[in-house]
């Protein structure tokens, strides 16, 4: 079956893996295969879909390619090819895997303390206990530098206050990692943008769950109140002392987003060529007319940049050698081309694209917001900008 799917690999991109990254893609594409009628139902009732998420979590699917030594090391290959396979599934999950190993186990494996990891890092990454990595606010995303959540330090505790967006598993009942700006005259730190480690049942967190989305609805985003939320002085993550460390985290997320949308525009592409094939009108299948020929030509030329994008990202991490603008390019291209496919995908489907049960409209509606987070296009073109011109046009 696996074989099967690389007949959408024409330049055999991912033909030369090795026998373990080939074990682990093949687990996150049984897993993805077994649990496919699940989170369709989960995607169109909008319910969280807790037991395959913990599922992933038992399998270790969930850990990204972390390097820790309490987490099962994968490659950044086999890693990239998890996330595509999940975003192929379903981009719920693809989000779910983001949030959680991605951001919340990664800013707890990099920045954590001892004490913090050996208590957190090995639920989060069973999944036994959901994480979520709150950085965006209601009036900061694109420019979360200037985020406006404090946190004052009161005898041996530490006071926060303020107000975080679009938080994926922030009303999880789980751990948040709240990104706030320390307010503390008499301390060096002072301004500084730090992490803070908050069980969301402590007094004055508040999450309430996002309603009325149409993308990515089988996970839950937050909007979360601080509301003078208490926490231990050694809440914070004594490896994070600036806006700089939030940004490290997100760099190594933008690659995984930039193999989602490979997964999202693969399911889409091949939709598109099996409809052709089956599809008769004018008396012959819809493949063999030329212009419909075509798209499909331009969509496996697409798809084929992007995977050669995403083989070469994983190249570059494994050999030390990735830099953060280079996975801003990958993000970049991928996940516009992918809404291109996704859109040429629901085009050559006719009016059967518009249904939820062909998959198609569900991928490019997940897309819209891939391409959002992480950072947006345009936000991905300033720091690609900035790097190729020595010149920031950000503000
Ligand atoms: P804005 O910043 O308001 O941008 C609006 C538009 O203006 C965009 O097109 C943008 O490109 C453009 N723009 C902004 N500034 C400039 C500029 N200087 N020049 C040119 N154009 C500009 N955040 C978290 O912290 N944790 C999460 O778990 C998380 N999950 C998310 C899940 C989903 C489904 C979504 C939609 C978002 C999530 N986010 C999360 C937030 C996400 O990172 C932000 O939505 C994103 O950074 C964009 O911010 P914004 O939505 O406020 O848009």
């Amino acid at each position: 079956d696996l074989d099967e799917r690389l007949g959408t690999d024409y330049y055999a991109v991912f033909a030369d893996l090795d026998a373990a990254d080939r074990a682990v893609w093949d687990r996150a594409k049984t897993l993805v295969d077994e649990t496919a009628p699940r989170m369709r139902d989960a995607w169109d009732t909008a319910s969280y879909p807790l037991e395959v998420v913990r599922r992933f979590g038992e399998l270790d699917l969930l850990t990204d390619g972390i390097d820790h030594p309490d987490l099962t090391h994968i490659s950044p290959l086999a890693a990239g090819l998890v996330n595509m396979e999940v975003s192929r599934g379903d981009g719920s999950l693809g989000t779910v895997l983001a949030v959680q190993g991605g951001l919340a186990l990664r800013t707890l494996a990099l920045f954590g303390s001892a004490q913090q990891q050996s208590r957190w890092l090995r639920p989060l990454a069973r999944a036994e206990v959901l994480g979520a990595f709150a950085l965006t606010e209601p009036d900061h995303g694109s420019d979360s530098v200037s985020l406006e959540t404090v946190a004052r330090r009161d005898g041996d505790q530490w006071v926060l206050r303020g107000t975080k967006k679009w938080i994926g598993n922030g009303a999880s009942g789980g751990i948040t990692f709240v990104w706030a700006r320390v307010d503390d005259e008499t301390s060096d730190d002072h301004g500084a943008v730090r992490c803070f480690l908050v069980e969301q049942d402590t007094p004055g967190y508040i999450g309430t769950v996002i309603t009325g989305k149409v993308s990515l609805r089988a996970i839950h985003q937050a909007h979360i109140t601080l509301e003078d939320v208490r926490v231990p002085h050694d809440a914070v993550l004594p490896g994070t002392r600036s806006f700089k460390d939030a940004s490290v985290v997100l760099y190594s997320t933008r690659s995984g987003v930039a193999w989602s949308a490979l997964g999202h525009a693969t399911a889409c592409y091949e939709a598109a060529l099996s409809y052709a094939r089956q599809r008769v009108q004018f008396g012959k299948p819809l493949a063999t007319f030329q212009m419909v020929q075509e798209r499909l030509a331009q969509m496996l030329e697409e798809l084929t940049a992007m995977q050669l994008y995403c083989r070469h990202l994983a190249d570059l991490e494994a050999s030390g050698g990735l830099r953060p603008t280079q996975a801003s390019l990958a993000k970049y291209h991928n996940t516009r081309t992918a809404r291109r496919i996704a859109s040429t995908a629901r085009d050559l489907l006719g009016g059967n694209g518009i249904l939820l049960e062909n998959g198609v409209m569900q991928h490019m509606a997940d897309i819209e917001a891939i391409h959002t987070y992480e950072g947006t296009e345009s936000i991905q073109a300033l720091l690609i900008g900035r790097d190729i011109t020595g010149m920031s046009a950000f503000a």
